[in-house]
């Protein structure tokens, strides 16, 4: 059980160098992150250094458990450009197909800027569903993505009778 990752940084550490601690609009960035806008754009958006920057504070402050619970914002955000810009329609149905399930699926993308639906939904073969079929695991990719937040899915979805 070593899921539970309990700050692994120093969190002073970390504010004192960090320029997103500092940084007048915080809160936004922040938000923006949960919100799955894209760390390049976050950096240009609050002249940040480097998308690393964003990283590391998101890192040091949790904010990737918070956003993997919110990947429902980021289909959202596809299926909402659907009506601005040209989508596949493969990609609107996968991502459409993707919120309905993402709940009990669980988390995607960390690498989320600037999805490719099609290139995110090919990379699990089906190769790796078979396998996901025959033992449960997921690819070592996806895992590793997903980090350690399915777990709190539970507590969200209490709907049963
Ligand atoms: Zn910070």
């Amino acid at each position: 059980m070593k899921i539970e990752l309990k700050n692994p940084v120093n969190l002073g550490r970390h504010e004192a160098v960090c320029k997103i601690c500092t940084h007048a609009q915080r809160e936004e960035i922040e938000r923006d992150f949960i919100n799955w806008k894209s760390p390049a754009s976050i950096t240009k958006q609050y002249g940040l250094r480097n998308r690393a920057s964003v990283y590391r504070h998101a890192h040091a402050l949790g904010l990737f458990p918070k956003r993997q619970r919110n990947v429902r914002a980021a289909l959202e955000k596809i299926i909402e450009k659907a009506g601005e810009v040209e989508v596949s329609a493969t990609a609107v149905v996968s991502a459409v197909s993707a919120y309905a399930r993402i709940n009990a699926a669980g988390q995607w993308v960390e690498r989320s800027e600037r999805i490719d639906l099609n290139e995110l939904f090919n990379r699990i073969s089906s190769l790796e569903l078979e396998e996901y079929a025959r033992d449960g695991k997921l690819p070592d990719w996806f895992t590793s993505v997903t980090g350690a937040a399915i777990k709190d899915d539970r507590a969200k979805d209490s709907e049963n009778g």
